[in-house]
């Protein structure tokens, strides 16, 4: 090979190996573009994510505010309806006199039986301090099993706690009687306070009854002229004394009213279990002795007692 060939094919080689390395260059510039436009392409529709979300979280919590304000504009419409209304209320109340609560029914329709033998003796149970449902439920139940009747004094401030017993006492004819409000000792508050226990304790009744007591057990069974002078119905006291809430013993409860006769006003609690079962046992006790259970209104009735308000009575004697 001459010397002339061999310079040609080194430049031959030469050239070939350039333009191979500009070939691979190109190539790896190629590449590198590629990943760049790549890694590009994939920030851009990170960001466009990105926008999408935070433009939904920001209309989204826009849109809560605006149910906020909507909330609140209606709370203020309505708050400012109400007091628009109390208004109206106060001025129409103003117009209007306090109505005079006028008993729907007469009590005694239904606890003056009419049609009992005034010859045979009759005696009146009667129960102070109540209502107290876990006892006067079963004094009523007791009542109910014989057909007698009896006269529950209680303290008006009780009987909206304890409606359906009340209710329940009315419908099997027992009479409802006040025993004042607040159980106030009537002897030692002015004449103010004592008409108020008695309208208080009446228009208590009027609402769960729909009538009127027809007597009061003044507390203590203190009364002195005021009270007489300030009590429209009858006042109306004990001559038996059960001494229930001080012995608060089934058979010594009994053992006082052993003596019953005709024409007696028994004093007891519907507050304590154990005059429950005394009166479990004495009801059909006095009625196989012959007695009728009455309840107060109809054992003045019977006896022929014309009762007036404000008068102190003790017995159908
Ligand atoms: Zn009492």
């Amino acid at each position: 090979m001459s010397l002339q060939e061999d310079s040609k094919k080194v430049e031959k080689e030469m050239g070939k190996s350039l333009r191979e390395r500009a070939e691979k260059s190109r190539l790896v510039r190629q590449k590198e573009l590629r990943n760049h436009m790549l890694l590009l392409g994939m920030g851009l529709a990170l960001i466009v994510i990105m926008v999408v979300v935070v433009s939904k979280v920001v209309s989204l919590h826009s849109s809560n505010n605006s149910d906020v304000a909507v909330a609140n504009d209606s709370e203020k419409q309505s708050a400012a309806k109400d007091k628009n209304q109390q208004q109206e209320d106060k001025e129409e109340a103003a117009k209007t006199p306090e109505p005079t609560k006028e008993p729907q029914a007469e009590g005694t329709d239904k606890w003056l039986r009419k049609d009992l033998d005034s010859k045979k003796p009759m005696v009146a149970l009667t129960f102070d301090d109540g209502p107290y449902a876990p006892v006067t439920e079963k004094i009523l139940a007791t009542l109910k099993k014989y057909d007698a009747k009896a006269t529950f004094f209680c303290v008006g401030n009780r009987v909206p706690g304890y409606p359906d017993v009340v209710k329940q006492a009315y419908g099997q004819g027992c009479q409802l009687a006040s025993h004042t409000y607040e159980h106030k000792i009537l002897t030692s508050v002015k004449k103010k306070q004592i008409i108020w226990q008695v309208k208080k304790t009446d228009s208590t009744f009027e609402e769960i009854i729909g009538c009127h007591t027809t007597a009061l057990r003044p507390p203590g069974g203190a009364v002195n002229d005021k009270v007489k002078e300030n009590v429209k119905v009858p006042l109306v006291c004990w001559n038996v004394d059960s001494e229930d809430w001080k012995s608060r013993n089934t058979p010594k409860i009994l053992q006082r009213c052993q003596s019953i006769g005709d024409g007696d006003i028994v004093l007891m609690h519907d507050l304590y279990p154990t005059t429950a079962k005394a009166v479990a046992k004495l009801v059909p006790q006095l009625i196989k002795k012959g007695f009728q259970l009455v309840t107060v209104d109809e054992l003045f009735y019977y006896k022929d007692i014309k009762t007036e308000g404000g008068s102190v009575y003790f017995s159908g004697k």
